[in-house]
């Protein structure tokens, strides 16, 4: 009977294999055919062609016509890796778009993510040395690179990506290949970009050919309101539901929306709205998408959408160019856009939302004509399109704190920042204001060079101002000591968006049961950080505190990371030496503050007749807020303290007013004087 048997099992075994091989094979070849199908693949020999005859390339051509997922790809296969021993870079400007697409292309590659293709992003590398060809990373981080590998010499091709975004990052590496590019013969420069801007960059690379690739784009409807919209995230929702009730599926509809709070907001309530209608709608499938999303929720936006539903994406300005949804016929327009503004008279850097460029909007627009004809929804008037909206998005260098960039030049020893090549220069107060912060953190000296200091806050993979803290908690005779807490408590402040689950109706329950006599945000996220610890970094805990167990997860993963930096660069064990001597450590916050201090002397507010008022300019100041989320907020409320005379705030933003975010109150005025003396003496003199 065995021997019946046997080779049944055998086959069926067999068969399922082949099935499965099947499966695999069919789903590659329509990977290879979709790769086929897209714009740029006629234009592969061309384009190969192209960059073997010049060293600079600008590419331009229409979102989703194939540029960030095959270009590198095409250089790959044209063996520019020279059998792996050189790289491939490519740049985004947003986190989200470098590890999207790099898992995207892993897959067209058949490889597995973070081998052959990989990604790195700030505080998440997956790459593997001498192993990875392919690289997507932040503009970000490949100036970091500039301080090790000063000539990219691991870099066969860079393609700097999304180059109209213009952010600072991507203007200043353009600055710097430029100057690299007469020593590295060998070195092929791409430039993507959509149509804005290329012959901008064409002339900066003294008059580099631009390729045009030609895209498909289907006629896209536009409709305005009649009347300006007091409430656009209303509006929108309105619109949602119109759309869904009136008009047939398919055809999936893209929202742009701000920021997260405000794509959270909206989701809650489509979802509460669609609840009530129950199966009177169609069922929609709600799919978010911005910066900090978690990874694993990010792929929802690509899946396809099932027969009779519709899918709502509500996005921020990524889906305005970095990423390409299939499958969306409508969008709908709000027409604002969450953008960092420095003010360099008053040294104040805030995050403002404002209105988008006119190219910015076309762009969206843009995004519903895909799959075919398509339909956009402004939720602003025509009137408005043509006399309010600017005609180009202002480059981020002319319109941010300059700081972090200088000290990185300075580091690469460019000093003289008038005749650095950039596309568009920053404005001689911009550049003033950055030298007299770097001064006062002591990152530069008196004559204008870089210090040690300087160079130590380059290491970090954060801003200098945190480096400052961290050097002052391992260093400084008052408060060494407490570089543990403090590294903790920047590891939380990178992610405080997402840490605590908000409960709508009571903002505060989830902080409130690890609060508890804690009267600042910092010392906040110290506890729930160290509890967390405590309890093993476990699960459950998170669970029943309402924190986010994902987010600690990388919040522990960034620690561990400055941790270690503060290892190699010696903080580490001239910390020990301080906490030796740290008899019992009985009180720790007036260190954990004093450090704080030492690093954001300029995001302090004073308490005057009206509130608080800032401390930047010489009179008066900007009156700010509490910010309803801080803990110090709270224990005001419930008058469990008498405010402070000085909060030391992370962040402003300005909403229905200027609120501070992420506050510390300074319980001795003297600590002001003791760790920044030059400054507070000279400008508040009491
Ligand atoms: P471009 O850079 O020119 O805007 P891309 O190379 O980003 O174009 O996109 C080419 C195609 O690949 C698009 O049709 C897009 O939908 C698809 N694509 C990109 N990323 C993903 C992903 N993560 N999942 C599925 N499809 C994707
Ligand atoms: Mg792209």
């Amino acid at each position: 009977d065995d021997e019946n048997t046997l080779p049944e099992v055998e086959s069926a075994y067999d068969q399922k294999l082949l099935d499965e091989l099947d499966r695999e094979q069919t789903r590659l070849q329509s990977i290879q055919d979709t790769r086929r199908s897209l714009p740029v693949y006629r234009f592969r020999e061309p384009l190969l062609s192209a960059i073997k005859e010049h060293q600079v390339l600008i590419v331009v051509g229409e979102t989703g016509s194939g540029k960030t997922t095959q270009l590198p790809q095409y250089l790959v296969e044209e063996g520019y890796t020279k059998s792996g021993t050189l790289q491939i870079a490519c740049t985004q400007p947003r986190r989200v778009a470098a590890t999207s697409v790099a898992s995207r292309v892993a897959d067209e590659m058949n490889v597995v993510l973070g081998k052959e293709v990989g990604y790195s992003i700030r505080f998440d590398d997956k790459t593997t040395p001498d192993k990875t060809i392919l690289k997507y990373m932040t503009d970000g981080m490949l100036l970091r690179e500039f301080m090790t590998d000063p000539e990219l010499k691991k870099y066969a091709c860079i393609i700097i990506d999304e180059a109209h975004e213009r952010t600072l990052a991507t203007d200043v590496l353009l600055g710097l290949l430029k100057d690299i590019l007469p020593h590295r013969k060998d070195l092929k420069l791409l430039i993507s970009s959509a149509t804005m801007n290329a012959a901008k960059f064409a002339d900066f690379f003294y008059d580099a050919p631009i390729f045009n690739v030609p895209g498909r784009r289907f006629p896209v409807d536009i409709h305005y309101t009649l009347q300006p919209e007091a409430n656009y995230l209303n509006a929108s929702i309105t619109t949602i539901f119109q759309i869904h009730t009136t008009q047939q599926v398919p055809g999936d509809i893209l929202v742009f929306l701000t920021g997260q709070e405000e794509i959270e907001a909206a989701k809650q309530n489509l979802e509460e709205i669609a609840h009530v209608l129950g199966s009177k709608v169609r069922p929609l499938i709600i799919a978010p998408i911005y910066a900090n999303l978690p990874q694993e929720q990010q792929s929802k936006i690509f899946e396809p959408t099932p027969e009779g539903c519709r899918k709502v994406v509500l996005a921020t300005n990524i889906a305005e160019t970095s990423l390409t949804i299939n499958g969306i016929k409508f969008v709908i327009d709000p027409g604002f856009v969450k953008e960092n503004s420095f003010v360099p008279s008053t040294g104040m850097s805030q995050l403002l939302t404002v209105p988008c460029s006119r190219a910015s909007v076309d762009q969206r627009a843009g995004r519903a004509g895909r799959v075919g004809p398509g339909k956009c929804f402004r939720i602003f008037t025509k009137w408005s399109y043509f006399h309010e909206l600017e005609l180009l998005p202002k480059p981020e260098i002319l319109r941010t704190n300059l700081s972090q960039v200088v000290l990185l030049l300075f580091s690469l020893g460019v000093t003289d920042l008038i005749d650095f090549p950039l596309l568009d220069k920053p404005s001689i107060p911009a550049l003033s204001k950055a030298l007299e912060n770097l001064y006062l953190l002591g990152a530069l000296n008196s004559k204008g060079s870089i210090t040690r200091l300087g160079r130590m806050m380059c290491e970090f993979p954060c801003e200098p101002d945190f480096g400052k803290v961290m050097h002052t908690a391992a260093t400084h005779d008052s408060c060494k000591g407490v570089l543990e807490e403090v590294v903790s408590i920047i590891a939380m402040l990178h992610e405080t968006s997402s840490i605590f689950i908000q409960e709508r109706a009571n903002h505060d329950s989830s902080k409130s049961s690890i609060a508890g006599k804690v009267f600042s945000d910092h010392v906040l996220y110290l506890e729930t950080y160290n509890r967390w610890k405590d309890m093993n970094y476990s699960r459950s805990w998170c669970f029943d505190h309402k924190v986010q167990y994902k987010t600690m997860i990388r919040v522990r993963n960034i620690r561990d990371q400055l941790w270690r930096c503060c290892d190699k660069l010696g903080l580490v064990a001239l910390n020990d030496q301080a906490s030796h001597t740290l008899n019992g450590s009985s009180n720790l916050e007036p260190r954990i503050i004093k450090c704080f201090i030492s690093g954001f002397p300029k995001n302090i507010a004073k308490l005057g007749t009206s509130g608080y008022h800032t401390m930047g300019v010489q009179q008066g100041g900007v009156n700010v807020s509490v910010h309803p989320t801080s803990t110090v907020f709270q224990s005001l409320r419930k008058d469990m303290v008498k405010p402070s005379k000085f909060i030391l705030y992370q962040k402003l933003v300005l909403t229905s007013k200027e609120f501070m975010r992420d506050c510390i109150p300074i319980a001795r005025e003297e600590w002001l004087n003791e760790m920044v003396p030059h400054y507070f003496k000279a400008k508040d003199p009491q």
